[in-house]
């Protein structure tokens, strides 16, 4: 899914960024970027966003080679891309419930579509119950938790989370690794640059290093500390209203389904089937992300209409 090859990165001023930095990430992966401050790692997420061009060599996204990318296509690329900040970057003026739609807004989707996809996120990740407060009335994990809920709302094949639990505490900081897990669980790949040592010790997933913008270490299930705290993710469930979720889920599977009987009979036996398979695993509870997939594969269908619709 991404390549950087040789890729080297001097600022006009001459600081030397990135140096000759190679390597691969696969669709679906969890890969951690670490290193001290000044490393590089912000300036390889905006080559990834084309914020910055590499002075050498190529960073390649789902095969396109960004720095031949025209202008044009870049903001097309950027929605493909969810980013997740350390200083949240909501927009005080709006509501939860509006940052999350905004990010909607801005991609054209349609009111309906956001009417029904906010909600489910923000129960994903467990802040139904805040839709109408402002940023200034949230803890920090909470404005984190709705920055997680803004980049994952358009379905975006990556997530780049720069340093996601800075400004948080550590019980809040694995609540929303957690979440970034369950959300890679379902089908995304992520990217987090962190140097939350504790943090990459205990989801134990591939690291990438660097110093100084060398690319010192590729490990898979990177491990720091020499004695690893043996313990499961503590995210609290409690938080997320299950079964809400899973009404939510089911209220819009069988608006799909109506949709698709109407239009294609074959698709809607497929639905039905699926909606018969979830009342039975129901019963034993859905993971967080089988209803993440879920939701991907519901927005997929949105989108697949809209398109439908304008052709
Ligand atoms: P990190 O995110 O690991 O802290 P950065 O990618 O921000 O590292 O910075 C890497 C190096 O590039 C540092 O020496 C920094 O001073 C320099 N740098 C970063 N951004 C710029 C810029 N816009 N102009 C000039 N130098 C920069």
């Amino acid at each position: 899914m991404i390549e950087f090859r040789n890729t080297e990165k001097v600022y006009p001023n001459g600081a030397k960024a990135l140096k000759d930095v190679n390597f691969k990430i696969e669709s679906g992966e969890f890969v951690f970027c670490i290193g001290e401050s000044g490393a590089g790692k912000s300036t390889l997420i905006r080559l990834i966003t084309c914020e910055e061009k590499p002075t050498k060599g190529t960073v390649i996204l789902d095969n396109f080679e960004l720095s031949r990318l025209q202008k044009r296509l870049i903001p097309t690329l950027r929605r493909k891309i969810g980013m997740i900040f350390q200083d949240f970057r909501l927009i005080d003026s709006k509501t939860v419930y509006e940052n999350v739609a905004f990010a909607m807004e801005i991609v054209g989707s349609s009111k309906a579509q956001i009417k029904r996809r906010v909600p489910m996120v923000l129960s994903v990740v467990g802040l139904r119950n805040k839709a109408d407060s402002y940023p200034s009335e949230l803890s920090g994990g909470e404005a984190q938790r709705v920055g997680v809920a803004r980049a994952m709302i358009n379905n975006p094949g990556l997530i780049l989370a720069d340093e996601p639990t800075g400004n948080l505490d550590p019980i809040n900081g694995e609540a929303i690794l957690a979440l970034l897990e369950e959300i890679n669980q379902a089908g995304t790949t992520v990217i987090c640059c962190t140097h939350d040592v504790s943090l990459v010790d205990l989801m134990q997933k591939r690291v990438l290093e660097l110093d100084r913008g060398v690319l010192v270490r590729d490990e898979e299930c990177g491990v720091y500390s020499d004695c690893i705290v043996e313990r499961e993710l503590n995210f609290e469930r409690s938080d997320i209203d299950i079964a809400e979720l899973d009404e939510a889920i089911f209220d819009n599977l069988r608006y799909e389904e109506r949709k698709r009987l109407a239009r294609r009979e074959k698709q809607s036996a497929e639905i039905k089937s699926m909606i018969d398979e979830d009342r039975r695993k129901r019963r034993n509870r859905l993971s967080l992300a089988e209803r993440i997939a879920k939701m991907r594969m519901l927005a997929e269908d949105i989108d697949l209409d809209d398109y439908e619709k304008r052709n």
